[in-house]
């Protein structure tokens, strides 16, 4: 993609969430010069994209220490502890966006993959539940509504639903993906206290608010499958 900007001083080459190319040039500058500096830059501009994408496209996470995964835009490092056999697993995470595993020693990798995957998930369910919260108080006064619940649950299929009697539920799987993609599914449901349909007059309202929300559905569709997590443990 190209675009023009009166005031840029040079040609800036920048990426999408999407992994899509953004070259932003002065508009006295003409496609063929935009061109020669994407022809040069082809081994920075490949090597960057497929970093990109494969730090955002994760699903499978090491169960070692030093493992990163982003839960509500911010990064958490894994600590893999051992512990005494008879202790049970558990899970602590502190100020310093530290996953620390405490691992009882002699615990089958497939065991301790699966239970550690559902300790996980309680996490994310107990931080998207209060991240939620948060971001509800700020749409609900942007939006003038009010939800009666917000609860982050375990779905299949759907991201977010939201009830008649303003019951909002949230899937965990969206607090991996970037914060825009997951405001703009509590936006989505906000917007439901309002219109109980998908008119024109229900994307109106979720377009006041979030002006790119194309792109956040756009988003869920390329890499919301990869909104997950699979722990691998070494055998
Ligand atoms: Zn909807």
């Amino acid at each position: 993609m190209w675009m023009t900007k009166a005031n840029a001083k040079r040609i800036t080459l920048r990426f999408h969430t999407d992994g899509q190319l953004l070259a932003i040039s002065h508009p006295s500058v003409s496609q063929s010069v935009v061109e020669e500096v994407i022809r040069k830059q082809a081994n920075w501009i490949q090597k960057t994209r497929s970093h990109l994408l494969s730090e955002r496209d994760r699903t499978y996470y090491r169960l070692q220490s030093g493992e990163q995964i982003q839960v509500c835009g911010k990064n958490y490092k894994f600590i893999v502890q051992p512990s005494h056999q008879d202790d049970p697993l558990r899970l602590k995470v502190d100020k310093d966006e530290h996953l620390t595993f405490f691992i009882p020693e002699h615990t089958q990798p497939e065991e301790l993959a699966e239970s550690a995957r559902q300790l996980l998930i309680q996490w994310l369910r107990k931080k998207g539940s209060s991240w939620s919260t948060m971001r509800a108080e700020i749409w609900e006064s942007r939006m003038n509504v009010k939800s009666t619940q917000i609860r982050v649950k375990e779905q299949k299929t759907r991201w977010g639903s939201c009830s008649s009697q303003g019951n909002i539920n949230l899937n965990w799987r969206i607090f991996l993906a970037p914060l825009d993609v997951i405001d703009y599914v509590l936006v989505h449901e906000l917007a439901h206290l309002l219109e109980m349909n998908h008119s024109d007059a229900f994307w109106r309202i979720v377009k006041s608010h979030l002006p790119h929300y194309q792109e956040c559905i756009q988003w869920l569709n390329h890499h919301g499958r990869s909104l997950d997590v699979q722990l691998i443990v070494k055998s």
